[in-house]
């Protein structure tokens, strides 16, 4: 892992200030589908950052699975073992950080 890295726990406050700053003018809406973030449908997830579209995806999963959807499961579980596991949760999240940058502006 480079150095210079700063590992910041997804439960907390992952935007620091500096990192901030990136996107402060003219942050854009972008949309995240449930599959791009390890759920099994394309139900879209519209944000200007990237834990606004994971924390819609988290209480996306929640709301599907709550509604009997047995197709949402795998992946509310693997979203709360994240939430238990910084360490582990951070490639997945560090992924959807990335992925969600390099998404086309809606
Ligand atoms: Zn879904």
């Amino acid at each position: 892992m480079p150095c210079c890295v700063d590992v910041t726990d997804p439960r907390g406050h992952p935007e620091t200030p500096q990192r901030m700053k990136e996107g402060r003018e003219g942050r854009l809406m972008k949309t995240m589908r449930c599959q791009q973030l390890g759920g099994p449908c394309e139900f879209p997830h519209i944000g200007t950052t990237a834990d606004e579209v994971i924390k819609a995806q988290d209480r996306h999963l929640k709301e599907r699975v709550a509604e009997g959807d047995v197709t949402h499961e795998p992946a509310l579980k693997d979203m709360k073992g994240r939430w238990k596991n910084p360490i582990g949760g951070m490639g997945w999240y560090r992924r959807a950080k990335r992925d969600f940058r390099d998404l086309p502006e809606d």
